[in-house]
């Protein structure tokens, strides 16, 4: 089974969920990274508000440039991380 690459840090998607900020399946290591965003309270609230009114395919409210800009420092950051945990395909 392969599911091809997560769009923000190129990664397997081995492990994988969809954002709250829009419609990207996103790897695990995003999702998680992704609630530490300005933006992921509001995004978060959105959704559900979308979900609780029937709206099951809510496009979500997007990323803004800041939410872009902490969402590639921490892509960096994790990247940057040398030891142990190489890539092994
Ligand atoms: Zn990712």
């Amino acid at each position: 089974m392969h599911l091809g690459r997560c769009p923000r840090c190129g990664g397997d998607l081995h492990c994988h969920s969809v954002s709250y900020f829009n419609t990207e399946a996103i790897c695990c290591d995003c999702k998680t990274e992704q609630r530490q965003l300005p933006g992921f309270a509001a995004a978060q609230a959105a959704e559900e508000a979308a979900v609780a009114g029937g709206n099951l395919n809510f496009p979500g409210v997007g990323l803004t440039s800041s939410d872009r800009d902490m969402m590639a420092q921490l892509i960096a950051a994790r990247h940057s991380k040398v030891g142990g945990k190489a890539e092994s395909g």
